[in-house]
């Protein structure tokens, strides 16, 4: 069941948001060859300790708990990678996903960020995956439903020729972090039967993942969460919290 926001919440929300994309902000500065991606979600622990804010990823159910309040996934990790001692390289790719719920309201945003400078290829795999979720958020003040806004998507990835990920997708958030609808990153055949309506108080987390070789991922056996590319090819995740509003799309992740 899809439950809108009214005003008042989504501005809740945004502050949620805000402290999210202040983590991020803060994490960010950390991504430096030598730093651990422990040392990165210490910060974003920090950062919403000193807010008053509860982490949404600590304890998240699974074959072990997962331990931290961030997903950091270097390279050909896609998704859901646990900070620990990796070393960052120069030329790596750092995904960094985290949410937050402050009085009572979530929110959730993850980026991808280059060690150092990356080569060519990398490069362009960050500015597609940013780009795609930048189209999706002005595309969902253009169209009606998210089908369309996901067929534009997935088109402008597969120009090029990267591929979408179809084994996570995009989600409503509220009072919780993961409510309905499931929106993909692809026309899939369920939302080709129960579409979404991108209506005002309609709130979205969109995040598409961007693979530079196939789509195709597996969850790793040694940790039980880390998302791979089965090919071993790079990855990246751009993802913002979304509220549809009579006035067009807003972004509830930013600092600003
Ligand atoms: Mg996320
Ligand atoms: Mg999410």
């Amino acid at each position: 069941m899809i439950v809108l926001k009214s005003r008042r919440e989504i501005a809740l929300m945004r502050e949620a948001g805000r402290l999210v994309a202040v983590a991020l902000a803060e994490a960010a500065k950390l991504v430096q060859p030598g730093v651990t991606t422990r040392e990165i979600d210490a910060s974003i622990e920090a950062t919403f300790e000193k807010a008053g804010a509860q982490p949404l990823f600590k304890g998240v159910p699974g074959k072990v708990p997962f331990p931290a309040v961030s997903c950091i996934s270097v390279n050909e990790e896609v998704v859901h990678g646990i900070p620990g001692d990796r070393v960052l390289q120069p030329g790596d790719l750092v995904s960094i996903d985290t949410g937050c719920r402050l009085a009572g309201w979530c929110a959730d945003s993850a980026w991808t960020y280059p060690v150092g400078p990356v080569d060519e290829r990398r490069q362009r795999l960050l500015e597609i995956g940013r780009g795609v979720l930048e189209l999706a958020i002005a595309e969902c003040g253009r169209k009606q439903r998210w089908s369309e806004v996901a067929t534009l998507m997935a088109q402008e990835v597969r120009r090029a020729r990267f591929s979408v990920v179809e084994d996570f997708v995009g989600h409503g958030i509220g009072r919780e972090m993961h409510e309905d609808p499931q929106v993909p990153n692809y026309l899939s055949g369920s939302l080709a039967k129960t579409d979404v309506t991108l209506e005002p108080g309609l709130v979205l987390a969109i995040e598409p993942m961007v693979n530079a070789g196939g789509k195709s991922t597996k969850t790793s056996r040694r940790d039980h969460w880390t998302v791979v590319t089965r090919d071993g090819e790079p990855s990246v995740h751009f993802e913002h919290t979304v509220a549809m509003t009579a006035e067009g799309p807003v972004v509830l992740t930013s600092a600003g």
